[in-house]
Formats: structure tokens, sequence, C-alpha cells
């Protein structure tokens, strides 16, 4: 019998561990067994879903992965929930993939409030699927997951991928970031985005390599387990990486230094994505720690596409070079591929990691193609032969006074300032610039003034990249990935 080769991978790796910590080890042959029992619970009888779209609201581990492979497994679409997503969020989700049967671990029940009602929903139980019977032989072509869009710029977005584009998005990271079967990674991340399923999840479970799950980032906690070298890899988004700083500036923190440091020193590899690293905590990081950290660009249709070298020199407000299996090209305004030093343009990518449409919405499908190619709505330069991400054109590249700015630059300068702690650059209209450069602004102490900032910013800005509007925030607004949300941010400003 031929099966998803995610699949027959495991049965090699069968008495590895899978998932380690406090909660005891789970190895392959359980994730086996216990998703073939999962998938015949599913199929009751049946002998394929056929693409039923099931949804899954389970914790972070080897209940987590059963469920999938499990979906997987019968002929299913896999449907992840964000278990911190409000009601409204997950009816959003839940409605938009024509979702019937919801598998739930039973004390997560609550966060679906009235929807099982309102919805006709049919709730399973996790512990009670279980089965042994046929399972059905599956193409590449099958869909597999769909997976949701952050929601940074609008309404999320459901994301289909096929086995095929998983296992090319998987393949391609394994080997540009060289995934060992002995790796030990931590996974954190909300367990219904691209970062925590794809980057971690599968690609570990392809590679034989063991993930400790935790419900959710805890600093305290993940440092104690890097202390006592428990990771060989460690993948997380920038705002994970602020929190890392905060906790070694906590005095109470002090005498764990030396293990905790020399924990993370030890590690292969740590990552960072999702959303722009400023090149003032890539810094902060390596200058602590030792550590380079290796940031990378990706989005939920095309997995990951750009990223720093894994052998070679990774630099600071970079994103690096073509990820194996993608093919990428910057187009201009007019529709124009530019390459080579310097060229700005819209990133646009092509390959089988590319995802083929957005579930039941074939406008949104036909408006993000041009051929093959996947219009991804970055920004991005050539600096030294490495890109650079300038922002989304549709609300980071800032029109003012004839030139095009990238909020993200100047984000970068303005968190230099030794009193800001966090911020986010929008373009508000204005009649005598077009769109003037606005930025909210979280502060550590004291106070801060548009003309003080000004004053700070201007040997480090050209004069036309300085703000022209402030406004101090108790905390920016995030979504569920801690990207600041800049539609929200916009909306501060009277
Ligand atoms: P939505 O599409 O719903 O607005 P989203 O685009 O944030 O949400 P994701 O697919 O999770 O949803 O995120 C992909 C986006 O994240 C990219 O298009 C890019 O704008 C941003 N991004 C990812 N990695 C980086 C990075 N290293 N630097 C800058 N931006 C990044
Ligand atoms: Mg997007």
């Amino acid at each position: 019998m031929t099966d998803l080769p995610i699949i027959d991978r495991a049965r090699g790796f069968a008495s590895r561990t899978a998932f380690f910590g406090p909660g005891g080890d789970v190895t392959y042959a359980d994730l086996l067994m216990r998703s073939a029992a999962v998938a015949s619970g599913l199929l009751a009888g049946k002998s394929d879903l056929e693409e039923e779209r099931i949804a899954f609201l389970l914790p972070t581990g080897a209940d987590y992965a059963a469920t999938q492979w499990g979906i997987w497994r019968a002929g299913g679409i896999a449907v992840p929930i964000n278990g911190g997503a409000t009601v409204p969020e997950i009816e959003h989700v839940l409605t938009c993939a024509g979702v019937a049967r919801v598998v739930v671990a039973a004390d997560r029940l609550a966060v679906l409030g009235d929807l099982p009602e309102r919805l006709a929903l049919e709730v399973l139980d996790f512990d009670a699927l279980e089965g042994d019977g046929p399972l059905p032989e599956l193409k590449p072509s099958r869909r597999a997951m769909i997976l949701f869009t952050s929601g940074t710029t609008n309404k999320p977005k459901g994301v289909v991928s096929t086995h095929a584009s998983i296992e090319a998005q998987v393949t391609a990271l394994v080997d540009a970031w060289q995934w060992q079967a002995d790796d030990r990674i931590p996974l954190f991340l909300p367990m219904h985005h691209l970062h925590g399923i794809l980057n971690i999840l599968c690609c570990a479970l392809w590679s034989g390599a063991a993930i400790e799950p935790f419900d959710k980032f805890d600093a305290d906690a993940i440092c104690d387990r890097v202390a006592e070298g428990a990771y060989s890899l460690f993948m997380a988004v920038p705002t994970i990486y602020v929190k890392l700083l905060k906790w070694f500036d906590a005095p109470e923190n002090t005498s764990k230094h030396d293990g905790v440091l020399k924990g993370f020193n030890a590690m292969r590899l740590m990552v960072s994505g999702s959303a722009a690293l400023p090149a003032s905590i890539h810094s902060a990081w390596s200058d602590l720690t030792g550590q380079v950290l290796l940031e990378r660009y990706g989005m939920t249709e095309i997995g990951m596409a750009l990223s720093n070298p894994y052998s070679g020199e990774r630099r600071p407000g970079m994103v690096g070079l073509a990820m194996p299996r993608t093919d990428v090209q910057l187009v201009d305004d007019a529709g124009k591929v530019v390459s080579g030093e310097g060229a700005v343009g819209e990133i646009w990518v092509k390959g089988p990691t590319v995802f083929n449409e957005y579930w039941d919405n074939p406008k949104a499908t036909a408006e993000s193609f041009d051929g093959d190619w996947f219009k991804t709505g970055d920004i991005a330069t050539i600096e030294n032969g490495y890109y650079r991400i300038m922002g989304r054109s549709s609300v980071d590249i800032i029109k003012s006074g004839g030139y095009k700015l990238s909020a993200l630059e100047i984000e970068a300068a303005l968190l230099e300032h030794p009193a800001i702690t966090e911020c986010a650059v929008v373009g508000l209209e204005d009649t005598e610039w077009g769109e003037k450069v606005a930025v909210a602004v979280g502060l550590n102490e004291g106070a801060l003034t548009l003309e003080a900032l000004q004053d700070w910013a201007k040997d480090r800005l050209s004069a036309y990249k300085l703000p022209r509007a402030l406004l101090v925030v108790d905390a920016l607004p995030r979504n569920a990935m801690g990207k600041v949300t800049k539609p929200a941010v916009k909306a501060l400003f009277p």
C-alpha cells in the first residue's frame, strides 16, 4: 500500500521519540497507531472522507498531531482552530471552510461557545475516536489543509494546501536548514498558523525529530529548559525574542543567566520570522548569546520563500535569498521584472510550494495570480545581493511627497531610541504630502514629544522620512501571531 510520505517516513522512525516533556514521551509508533484510530473513527465505516473539512481544537502536542494525521489518512481536509480566538473569529473559520464536524479535547469545548448549537456542528471528543479499518489511498494532489492567514490586513483568508504543496514546503525547509532526526525543538507558537504547523510540527515529524510542546510561550519555563540543554533548534516570532531580551533584563533572573546563555549558544540554529525582525533586536541577541539569528520570509500561501543562509552570512534586517524549490522575482509598478542591486518591486513567487486557491473565494484567487506567479503584496529591495523586505504595499509603503517610504525601515530606526519599546509606522492622509508619516510608540519610561523624537531621529533618517505625527500607546494592537495590525494602528490617530 502506498501511503502519504509523512506516514511512510514515520514507520522508519517508529521507535524514536516524536514528543517529549513533562507530559511523557510519545513515539512515532504511538502517533501512527493513534492517528489510524482517529482516521477510522472519523470514517465511521465510509471508505474515504473525500475532502470533508474537519476542524480540530486540541492543545499543542501528540493528540494534535494524531488528529491532523488522522484527518489526512481518512482523506479529509484538516482545519485547525485557534484556541485563543474569540467565538466570532472561530465562526468565520468554520463557516468559510464549510465545517460540519469538529474534533475537540474535552477541556477545550468551552472555547466554541454557542457555535455547536448555532452552526449545528457535530462535536467529536478526541478521546472517544477509535476504530480499526482500511484507510484510503491518496494522491498528492489531494487537498489536505485549510490554514487561515493571520488577518493582519483584512479578514483571514482560507489558504488551501495539497499534500504535494505541503511536501514541497517541508522538503524545501528540511534541505535549507538541515533538519536531522536528532533535532529537538520547543513548540510554543499558536497551532492554527503556518509557522507552528509547518515550519516546526511538519518539518520535525518529517525528519524523525522530537518536539517539546507548550500551550503558550512562557519565558521562565522555556529558559529553564534551555539551561538544561533540551533543544538543538529554536524558532520564534520577533516578539518572542523581545520577551526573551526582557527576561535577561529582569534582575530576578540574573543568577540564571550563565546556564541559559550557554543553552542558547549551544543550539545549532535559531530562526526568526512571520514579521520583520528589527536589526536592533538581531544585534542585541547575537551580542548577548553569540547566536546569529536566521531571519526568513514566508506566508501562508507559499510557505517560506526567502531565507538567510544556514551556512553563509546571516545579515540583520535582511531575509536572504530564494529558498530551494522556489522561484522569486521582483516586479515594479509598471509590471516590469526588475533585478540586481537596488531593484525595488513586489515579490512574486512560483513553484511547487505555492498554493492553488483560497477556499471558496475564486475572485481573491484570480486576483492574486499572474499566470503561475503568485503576487505576494509585499515589497522588497535587493541590497548587497540579499533581499530586504520593505513591507506590504497596502499598509507599509507610504507615499509621501513623491517618495515611497518603507514603514519597516523607519520603525527599525526609531526602535534604536532608548525610550521606545515598540513602534508602528503608518501613513495618514495629508493634503500637503499625500500621506504623512505617523508613528505609534510604546515607551519604557517618561514621555516623548514629536519635536524631541524628530530631533533625535534627524541624524538617522532623511528629513522626508521623519514622523509628522506621534501617539504614545500602552500597547500596539496585535493579532494572535503577535503581528501589529496596521489598519487598527491607523484608526488610533484622530
Ligand atoms: P493577512 O494575509 O490575513 O493580512 P498575514 O499576511 O499577516 O495576514 P501570514 O500569511 O501569516 O498572514 O503572514 C505573511 C506575511 O507576513 C507576509 O506577507 C509578510 O508581509 C509578513 N512577513 C513574514 N515574514 C516576514 C519577515 N521576515 N519580514 C517582514 N515581513 C514578514
Ligand atoms: Mg497575507
